[in-house]
């Protein structure tokens, strides 16, 4: 099976990394992708894709971070322009699959969401450009960021939606414009309504993922989280489809060959 979310580069993992992934390897992990949040974990990202075969790597500043692309009217700065032809530059490494994780979060606000906006936009934009997916971030937002898609067009590649968190409307918008839902440690939480809605979506539009090392699957809850959990996540998945884990995992992987790297026979 495929992690399509972690960043192996935290310092949560730091001294382990190795071992981390080795753990991974052993519990039937076949690819990792790195998702980049600012510059630094981007080139992070793209570093640990280098080193290891089976880790693909995203580049992209987070809502949280989007005051280093805006201010709070949602205004380029003087500094814009570089940030964003550093994140291009980046983004042209060979291993890099999608832009992300990008979006907006205002659970958290860290940025004031008109620079959230505008630094989504931004993003959007050297996606398309790039002819890449995307991978988005998205809490307490979900109507604001669907709504704002369909306004401003949606990324011709498609993507992910991280760490699904939305409602029905969601899914069928998902559904409706070809995106696939990111599934990862909540789905396996008492009183998750995840199951319901992952039954509504299907397996053809779930990719697994982990988000480690945060979010750790039941029987992990209030522990670092890493790659090697996927397999809880990926039972009660299997679980809420009424499927095989065997063929969640089959079709998971499908999913992520199909979006990122052009057909289920590329692996
Ligand atoms: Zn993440």
């Amino acid at each position: 099976m495929i992690d399509s979310h972690v960043h192996l580069n935290r310092h949560e993992f730091q001294g382990q990394q190795d071992e981390v992934i080795s753990r991974a390897r052993a519990a039937g992990i076949t690819k990792f992708l790195n998702v980049g949040y600012d510059l630094q974990s981007s080139a992070e990202s793209i570093a640990l894709a280098e080193a290891n075969t089976d880790i693909l790597a995203t580049v992209g500043i987070h809502p949280h971070d989007a005051a280093l692309l805006a201010d709070e009217e949602g205004q380029i700065l003087t500094e814009t322009a570089q940030v964003l032809d550093q994140l291009r530059s980046l983004a042209a490494h060979p291993k890099v699959v999608a832009i992300g994780e990008i979006g907006l979060d205002f659970f958290r606000d860290l940025s004031p969401r008109p620079a959230q906006y505008a630094a989504l936009k931004m993003q959007l934009e050297i996606a398309t450009e790039l002819d890449l997916p995307v991978v988005f971030h998205i809490r307490d937002a979900w109507s604001e960021t669907l709504a704002f898609l369909d306004e401003i067009g949606i990324p011709p590649r498609r993507g992910i939606l991280h760490s699904f968190s939305g409602d029905e409307a969601s899914v069928e918008w998902a559904q409706k414009n070809g995106f696939f839902l990111g599934i990862g440690g909540p789905v396996t939480y008492k009183n998750s309504k995840l199951d319901s809605l992952v039954a509504l979506a299907g397996a053809e539009m779930i990719v697994l993922e982990t988000d480690a090392p945060w979010l750790p699957p039941v029987p992990f809850r209030g522990q670092r989280n890493e790659s090697a959990y996927l397999v809880h996540t990926c039972a009660r998945v299997a679980t809420a489809l009424g499927l095989d884990v065997e063929d969640v995992d089959r079709m998971t992987t499908d999913n992520f060959h199909r979006l990122f790297l052009g057909g289920p026979f590329d692996t």
